[in-house]
């Protein structure tokens, strides 16, 4: 309820204009600000420059992603991801859903977002990102120019953790295989990691969100771009703006991959 009413002052907030008109002027910023534009290196450029543009993910050798996790190279396509999920008992949480949500979207998405795990609208629908924050991922999506079936939406956790909370560590172990297979099958140029949760499930569980937001990080060819959760933004607005220079950032990566 106070997440839907904050939403309705994110949108309509006299001093803010709607997020993607915002995000609409971003290519003119970026030409007539060159004090707050970042350079972004073309894609190619980027690949034999490992720092300080993409930090390789071995900094980070705790990530789970492609090290302690369990693989699921049984599962053949993605839908055969989303039946096991569906069917899961691998973790407490198993007992307690009304439904699944395995992610959805583009089998060949270029762009990947990852969340954290299932809310009560998303566990009611079985879909992701259905709630308030999807309704922001929604605008962050379409600010570069992409509707939700061009991407694929994903989460840490597939089923929903009691009242909200964070995922568990043996929760979030027992769901890695399913989100990395999606990530082998899907095998994304740009993966946005979207919050805390994600970023220490994927990356390092030490890492802080705050710290690296918005800077690129590099595994197995796939650009990985850390920023806020969408939920954050509800709560605290002041992060819009630093979402925004994330996604900046991606938008013109996802360009230099189109050139
Ligand atoms: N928050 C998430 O992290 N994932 C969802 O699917 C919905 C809200």
């Amino acid at each position: 309820m106070a997440e839907e009413k904050q939403l309705t002052l994110f949108e309509h907030g006299d001093a803010e204009d709607s997020m993607v008109e915002q995000m609409n002027l971003w290519s003119a910023e970026a030409e007539s600000n060159q004090s707050t534009a970042q350079a972004i290196p073309s894609w190619s450029a980027a690949a034999h420059i490992s720092a300080p543009v993409a930090v390789p993910l071995s900094a980070h050798p705790k990530g789970l992603w492609e090290t302690s996790v369990v693989r699921a190279p049984d599962l053949p396509d993605l839908d055969a991801v989303a039946h096991e999920a569906k069917e899961c008992r691998r973790c407490k949480l198993g007992g307690m859903r009304k439904n699944a949500v395995p992610g959805e979207g583009n089998p060949h998405a270029r762009i990947m977002f990852v969340g954290e795990g299932p809310g009560a609208d998303e566990d009611a629908q079985g879909r992701p990102f259905v709630g308030a924050a999807g309704r922001v991922l929604d605008k962050l999506i379409a600010s570069m120019g992409l509707k939700r079936e061009d991407v694929f939406i994903g989460n840490v956790v597939k089923c929903r953790p009691p009242g909200n909370r964070v995922p568990a560590p043996d929760e979030v172990e027992a769901c890695m295989p399913y989100l990395a297979r999606q990530i082998e099958l899907i095998d994304p140029d740009i993966l946005v990691i979207l919050g805390a949760t994600a970023l220490k499930a994927l990356v390092d569980p030490n890492a802080s969100i705050t710290r690296m937001r918005g800077k690129w990080l590099e595994r197995s060819g796939i650009r990985i771009m850390p920023t806020f959760h969408p939920a954050a933004l509800l709560r605290d607005t002041s992060k819009k703006a630093l979402v925004w220079e994330d996604m900046k950032k991606v938008r013109a990566c996802m360009k230099d991959f189109e050139a």
